[in-house]
């Protein structure tokens, strides 16, 4: 077979590959799903497609981290929700009544949405998996979606009445892992969500890690999620050596510094959720202290039930504060302000790219534009208001950029949205049934906890041992 060929020419080119840096015009080869070379010109190749990029920005395919898709039927019903108004709306009130059908819808339309903003690649951290039903189906819309996908098995329902003693539905993560999730080399991986020493006892803690030695699987984990985190759960971890490169920590705001140097010194990754962080009180994005403790975090949504699906917000809000932290800094210090910026835009576009790829374990096959790395690409429209006139495309792609400018994204090679649309997605089929499940959960929940959409619902705060 002749081998697949695409050539994208001419476009303003960002690779965030520390060598190749950028180009104000250049050409990428792209072969199989591969990238094989980028140049400021790449002369004809014979039986390649060629993308005219002359009005457009090409960039690697953004990463998050940690997004519980499902909720995304419930889409910014929690948005004037604390953390604990969340525990009871979500956990214990809508999560239960999913069917294992409302589970393919919700994140059927989560992950085109994300792929649509230019999100190639997603850590689904699904932890409403109430039986195995659930997460075939889970997993059967992650496949659906074309999108890269790693599916962070999470448990269900019943795993979140915190602090747990019940242990993670372990035959589940084994089934998918001697099955259809064998492989490391799919666009859809496995790896586990566990609940950590937070929200499960030490015991269920210490024995997901032992199932996750015994699968070979990464770990993703929430810490330091306000109160929670102000029990040195880091420290009890280091104590027990279960710190490693295969592990990223969601959150970490209230962790303390000597715990994220813990985290540091051990090779572990992070994700942060600066504009749920903030909402919800989890405490001040931790951005400034983790990078200063040598770790340069990944970025992620978390729930759709509250902030936007796209990660140009995230950008803005992860730099926005830390701008702030450091200005404050400097004013404490007797300055007027920064001599200069702590944080760039090309820093929290990194964050986006090449420390997604990290947290996800995939920085040798994406992350940034580089030759032998899988085409995961995003173009951006440049005739457009927002990019007129283009004069610094790293500052203008993360301040000004949104869903609607993502013209075209490769997945692995494939164009999966081309002139400003998926391909092959019947939308208004998803649409309907995004609303059907909705519908139905709301029916089922029959006022619970006094469930209604009209952005009135306030749920009960919720009462924990923290
Ligand atoms: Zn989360």
């Amino acid at each position: 077979m002749k081998p697949q060929k695409i050539l994208i020419k001419g476009g303003v080119i960002v690779t965030m590959d520390p060598e190749l840096r950028e180009f104000s015009r250049g050409d990428m080869l792209i072969e199989d799903g591969r990238i094989v070379a980028i140049a400021e010109s790449i002369p004809g190749v014979e039986d390649a497609e060629v993308i005219d990029a002359s009005n457009f920005m090409v960039l690697p395919g953004l990463v998050d981290t940690h997004r519980h898709t499902w909720q995304s039927l419930f889409r910014n019903i929690a948005s004037d929700w604390s953390l604990s108004h969340y525990f009871t709306g979500l956990h214990g009130t809508i999560s239960e009544l999913y069917t294992a059908e409302d589970t393919y819808a919700g994140n059927l339309l989560g992950t085109l949405e994300a792929l649509s903003s230019g999100i190639t690649t997603m850590l689904d951290w699904c932890h409403n998996l109430n039986t195995p039903e659930h997460t075939d189906a889970a997993v059967d819309a992650l496949v659906a979606t074309g999108a890269r996908v790693v599916f962070g098995h999470g448990g269900g329902h019943q795993h979140y009445q915190v602090v747990s003693h019940v242990d993670h539905p372990r035959e589940d993560v084994r089934r998918l892992r001697r099955g259809r999730l064998a492989s490391d080399n799919g666009l859809v991986t496995l790896c586990l969500a566990a609940r950590g020493n937070q929200f499960a006892t030490m015991e269920v803690t210490e024995r997901d890690w032992q199932l996750a030695n015994e699968l070979d699987l990464r770990i993703s984990c929430h810490f330091g999620d306000g109160e929670w985190g102000k029990g040195r759960p880091i420290a009890a971890l280091a104590e027990r050596d279960m710190l490693s490169p295969k592990l990223t920590c969601v959150h970490c705001n209230s962790l303390a510094d000597d715990e994220l140097k813990m985290l540091a010194d051990a090779g572990c990754t992070a994700s942060i959720a600066p504009d749920i962080e903030l909402q919800m009180g989890h405490g001040w994005p931790a951005t400034g202290r983790l990078i200063k403790a040598g770790i340069k975090p990944s970025l992620s949504i978390d729930v759709c039930s509250s902030n936007g699906g796209h990660l140009f917000g995230t950008m803005r809000a992860a730099l926005g504060t830390q701008r702030g932290f450091d200005n404050e800094e400097a004013r404490n210090a007797g300055k007027a302000c920064v001599d200069e910026m702590q944080t760039t835009c090309r820093d929290v576009l990194e964050f986006a790219t090449i420390r997604g790829a990290q947290a996800c374990g995939l920085e040798a096959k994406i992350g940034s534009l580089t030759p032998g790395k899988q085409a995961d690409v995003i173009m951006i429209r440049t005739d457009s208001f927002e990019m007129t006139p283009l004069n610094n495309p790293i500052a203008q792609f993360v301040y000004n950029c949104h869903p609607g400018l993502v013209d075209t994204v490769l997945v692995n090679g494939n164009v999966v949205k081309r002139d400003g649309k998926l391909v092959g997605v019947n939308f208004e089929e998803m649409r309907q049934l995004a609303y059907k499940s909705r519908d139905a959960i709301v029916l089922r929940a029959n006022g619970k906890n006094g469930l209604k959409l009209d952005g009135t619902w306030v749920p009960k705060q919720y009462h924990t041992a923290v």
